[in-house]
């Protein structure tokens, strides 16, 4: 018993010692793959030399100095860096500490842009959708479409949400030949309902994570959201706290939809696990309306922009780029995709295996022809994922369970360093915990 109020108090967690590439040792000496970076955060995997060397140079220079009255080197080099890779003319970056921040600010800078943009504003909704995570605090959650707010209602607003892009268990009941990307059309439907006078902006993850294991959107999907939203005058916020910094391939996800964002949400690789930073991208329309406004945006946290977490982001980026990362997690990526779906999909119980880059999920299934879930009592992807360590193997945690609404669904999210040859040892691993698995769960 120790004093930890832990987030699953009747759970054992493994104690960890120390990190080195993509592998986590616990305190008994025993190795595992982490194949989900933490939280799809440890992007350039553990104790990564040119990250430690900057945070170490920066920690003897200072650590902390506040936002409301210093800038540093580190947050405009930063600040620099991002402009530079993000795409169009979202070139301001705003600094917080983590996921949920960014998300809060961003739904906050969408209200107040009307505001400043037009003196006055009555835009305040913002729209999400079903199986969707955009972080834990009340209004990220309020903007969250999946189990994690049941417990919480009422939320501060009810944010109105639409159908997610989950094409393989499609929401209008169409497939490949039949669709007409009906769920980004949802948008237009629940804009007429709310009225477009009341509705600042729609947020959704480019590709989905937490809440629904690795969906990536129709081809077609964003640049439809994008055409509804300009025709309504409504802000498009692209969250990628979890896809962005290459994670899926390309620097941005949003990228191989050819679309630009109004805002894009980041957080967990711009500084990799090594230190707590988090921030919005916003576009320079967006700026200016702020700087001829009022030329204040209310959003400080005390740790935002810290030069000590900004230090490690700019060696974290300046990695991704120079060691050419993105490109590897779109061919390794790839790579292990087909080596899941050649190895996984063979299983009874295995429905789905799908991503992008080094985004991917799998999703399981009591029975795959009619897609039929497992009884959600059963948990089946929480155990499942307990087999898996017992491989030596951390994905994470299964985002079934508990009430069923999300279906039996985990993350596979290594690093961006690993190799093919990881690759490999890591579906050879997971091969051998689902054949164990499948043992366990003969019905
Ligand atoms: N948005 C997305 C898409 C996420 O995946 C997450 C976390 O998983 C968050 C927001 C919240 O981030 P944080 O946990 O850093 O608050």
């Amino acid at each position: 018993m120790d004093n930890v109020f832990y987030r699953n108090i009747n759970k054992n967690y493994l104690e960890v010692e120390r990190g080195e590439g993509i592998y986590l040792y616990d305190t008994e000496g025993n190795r595992y793959i982490d194949a989900c970076s933490g939280a799809a955060v440890a992007n350039l995997g553990h104790a990564h030399p040119r990250v430690i060397e900057a945070m170490t140079q920066q920690a003897n220079k200072v650590a902390f100095s506040h936002l409301s009255r210093w800038t540093s080197a580190p947050i405009k080099e930063l600040s620099a860096l991002v402009a530079k890779l993000a795409p169009g003319s979202l070139n301001k970056l705003y600094l917080v500490s983590g996921g949920s921040e960014a998300t809060e600010a961003a739904l906050k800078m969408a209200r107040q842009y009307y505001l400043e943009r037009d003196g006055k504003s009555g835009k305040y909704r913002i729209i999400s959708r079903w199986k969707s995570f955009h972080g834990n605090t009340i209004g990220a959650l309020s903007m969250t479409g999946d189990k994690r707010r049941k417990k919480y209602t009422p939320l501060l607003l009810d944010f109105p949400h639409i159908a997610p892009a989950y094409c393989y268990r499609c929401p209008f009941g169409k497939n490949q030949e039949s669709c007409g990307v009906e769920c980004a059309l949802d948008l237009e439907r629940a804009i007429k309902m709310e009225g477009a006078d009341n509705v600042a902006a729609f947020i959704a993850e480019s590709v989905g994570g937490a809440a629904c294991g690795a969906i990536v959107p129709h081809k077609d999907y964003f640049k439809i959201i994008r055409q509804i939203c300009d025709h309504y005058d409504i802000l498009f916020i692209d969250d990628e706290v979890m896809a962005g910094f290459g994670r899926t391939g390309t620097m941005f996800s949003i990228e191989d939809w050819d679309v630009i964002p109004d805002m894009i949400c980041v957080a967990k690789g711009m500084s990799a696990g090594y230190s707590p930073l988090g921030g919005v991208i916003a576009k320079e329309e967006i700026y200016n309306a702020f700087k001829q406004g009022s030329g204040i945006f209310v959003h400080g946290h005390t740790y935002g922009g810290n030069p000590l977490s900004a230090a490690v982001a700019v060696a974290v980026v300046k990695t991704l780029v120079e060691d050419e990362l993105v490109e590897k997690s779109r061919v390794v990526g790839a790579y292990l995709l087909r080596r899941l779906q050649e190895e996984l999909l063979p299983f009874w119980y295995v429905g789905d295996v799908r991503g992008k880059g080094m985004m991917l999920g799998v999703e399981l299934v009591r029975d795959k022809v009619t897609k039929e879930p497992f009884a959600a009592s059963l948990g089946i992807a929480e155990k499942l994922t307990l087999t898996l360590v017992k491989h030596g193997v951390i994905v994470y945690p299964g985002t079934g369970n508990a009430d069923g609404e999300n279906g039996d669904q985990f993350l596979l999210a290594p690093p961006l360093t690993m190799t093919a040859e990881q690759a490999d040892e890591l579906v050879a691993a997971l091969a051998a915990g689902f054949a164990e698995f499948e043992k366990k769960i003969a019905l």
